[in-house]
Parts: C-alpha cells; structure tokens; sequence
C-alpha cells in the first residue's frame, strides 16, 4: 500500500502514551495519503480507521442512573432530535464512508415510539454487518424482543448494575415496580434464549454503591450463560461527581469477580475492542469483561464514532468540541458528498485519547445521557 507518510514523533505522543497500545508507534498520516489511498475511508491523523458507529437516537429515558441522568434533568426539544430519515441517512453515509457495525444507543433507545423503523432501517444498509443496540431492558418483554429481533436486531447488550433489587433501586433512582432486577434479569434470559447475542450485560461498578455485587453478576452470568462486562467509572456523570476515589480499578474487579470461580485471561477479541475478557477455568464458555478506560485505557486502536441523537459528531466519547451535522441535514441543498466532508474532517480531527489521567483532564460538558455510550 503505497502511503505519502511523514513518520515524526509529535510531542504530546508522550504525555498520552499512557492510553493503551502505544499510539507513539503510529505514523502521523498526513492529509495525502488519506486523499490518496483511502479517499472515502473514516480515518483519523492518528491512523485509526473507523468501523463503528453508536448512533443515538434519543436522549430520553425510563431510569435516572447515578452515573448517568441527573433527576431533574431536562431533555433536548423534540424537534432538535434527528428524525428518522435523518438517522438513517447518516447510517448510511457512515456505511458508504467504512463503517461496518452500528450500534443503537441513548439515552434508552427503546423508549423511542420509532424504535422498529430505525433498526429496520439500519439493518436494510447496504454494507452492515451488524446492528447491535444497548438497554436498560425495564422494556424488553418478550414480545418486544420479537419485533426487535424481526426488525433486524442481531446483538442486545443490557445495562445491569445490580441484582439486588435496593441496590437497583438506589442506582437507577426508580422507583416504579415495572423497574426491577428482576425483570431485567428475566428479559437477559429471555434475549439468550431467542438468540440475540452473544448477549452481553454492562455493569458501571462504583465505589460505595455496587463493589460487592460483582461476583453475584459473574455467578448470574455462569447461571444464565451470558457476557457480564464490569466498567471503570468514568468522568462523564452528569452530576460531574466523578472522583478517582470512587473508583474500582480493573484489578480489583477481576479480585471480586474471581470469587465466582477462577478466572483465565483471554486478552482482547480485537486491537479496537473496549473489553480484556477472561473465561472460568471450569467453565470456558462463560466469558467476563472488564472495560477500564482510566486504569487500562484502549484508545490506541479506537474504532468507534458517535453522533448525538440531536445531531452532533463526537469522534471521541470524551471529545470537548463536537461537529454539527443537523443543519447541513436540514439544508435541503446539502449534498451527500458534503455530508461525507463533514464526516471525514470531523473523524480526522479526532483526538488520540480521552486524557482522563492527565493534569489538564477537562470533563465534556455532555453527560452519557446525551451521547449514549
Ligand atoms: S476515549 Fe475516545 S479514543 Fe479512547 S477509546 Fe473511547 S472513544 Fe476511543
């Protein structure tokens, strides 16, 4: 592959070199070779390309997470959320520009009354290899799982911080019987059952709120058959409560999880994949995640994109400043190749790591609630 590539080692490489895989080892691509070998290919100016899309399509939702949503939170005007057509055709610009697998995302992707169209929709792209969506799953009866899951849904990854219920109820701020651990338990049993995996369940663990639950949702997992996924706390609480001191490090989390039963590292599925898996010794096909952003960031290989469900392009989770696309959607003159212009300068301006480790660490102003994970 021929490449117009000026190898130079960038000062700040150092103070970053922290964030996974050595980013320093990456040639700075200049602006030539993307214009050159990959014209229409999302790459950044730190050689990553682009594969992932998390499309947010609302930033609403049931539950008031912690570490997520503050109680009185006010969401975005309804009008500035992007339509339908509006998200399906930048999943679809994405897919023409590289991407590969979209994953539908929130605020809770499932409390949107469009839901079924947009993954139909997504899962009509041509080029998708995969439609994922990420829940809280208090909605996913089995019914619903049905429609997903006949709309075109191949993956669900659920949100489950607890299986204890004052723990759910602390966490989530819900107090509504329809919100239980119960029920989203019942709902990850049936989602395995109906085939929409290799499900996976997400769980933000947090220093004084849900340490101890670690090894009962590894001991679940072993018990239902699906991936539990323990994740560092991170700056990006709406509340911006964050403190390293409510932090449980990954090394402390493979401890707590390793009560289940022994644990055997298995290393990352793929350079770009957020997750170290282990598998129990005496039973190998049960999988553990641990995703540590702060104690064992994986920026180096980042693979992933966001856009906002009112529109905007944030090339990293932790980026400060955002790219508008709503109103180059909205202009009736807009071109596709100028969305893909858009696309391809907002990606190559992505920044190489999210920094949280470092002396200037500013936190986005942008909760998770509003991009969606
Ligand atoms: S923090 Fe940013 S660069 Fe790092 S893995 Fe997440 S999205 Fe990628």
């Amino acid at each position: 592959m021929s490449r117009a590539v000026s190898l130079h080692i960038l000062p700040q490489q150092a103070t970053h070199a922290s964030e996974g895989q050595s980013a320093s080892e990456r040639p700075e691509v200049t602006s030539a070779a993307r214009s050159t070998d990959h014209p229409r290919r999302l790459i950044d100016s730190h050689g990553r390309t682009i594969r992932d899309l998390r499309l947010s399509i609302t930033d609403r939702c049931n539950l008031r997470c912690v570490y997520c949503m503050e109680p009185d939170v006010q969401f975005a005007r309804r009008e500035s959320l992007l339509s339908v057509a509006e998200l399906l055709r930048v999943a679809r610009q994405c897919v023409a520009l590289g991407v590969e697998h979209i994953r539908i995302t929130g605020g809770e992707p499932t409390v949107h009354p469009d839901l079924l169209a947009i993954i139909a929709g997504v899962a009509a792209i041509d080029g998708v290899r995969d439609v994922a969506m990420t829940t809280n799953g208090c909605l996913a009866s089995a019914e619903a799982l049905r429609n997903w899951k006949g709309a075109g849904l191949r993956r669900l990854t659920f949100s489950l911080d607890s299986v204890s219920e004052a723990t759910f109820a602390r966490m989530t701020r819900s107090n509504s019987p329809a919100n239980s651990a119960g029920a989203v338990i019942a709902a990850i049993g049936r989602a395995v059952e109906l085939g929409l995996g290799p499900v996976k369940v997400n769980a933000v663990i947090i220093r004084g709120q849900n340490e101890d639950e670690v090894p009962k949702l590894a001991r679940l997992a072993r018990a239902i058959g699906f991936e539990v996924r323990f994740i560092e706390f991170m700056p990006l609480d709406s509340g911006h409560r964050w403190d390293p001191s409510l932090l449980v490090p990954a090394s402390e989390i493979i401890d707590r999880a390793s009560e289940a039963g022994e644990l055997v590292a298995h290393g990352r599925d793929a350079d770009s994949s957020t997750s170290e898996t282990f598998v129990f010794r005496d039973a190998p096909d049960v999988r553990i995640g641990v995703i540590a952003p702060v104690t064992r960031p994986f920026c180096g290989a980042c693979s992933r994109l966001r856009i906002t469900a009112d529109g905007k392009i944030r090339p990293c989770l932790f980026s400060l400043a955002e790219v508008d696309l709503r109103s180059a959607l909205r202009d009736v003159s807009t071109t596709d190749e100028h969305i893909e212009a858009i696309l391809l300068d907002a990606v190559w301006s992505k920044q190489r790591g999210h920094g949280i480790t470092a002396p200037d660490f500013r936190q986005p102003d942008r909760p998770m609630s509003a991009i969606g994970g």
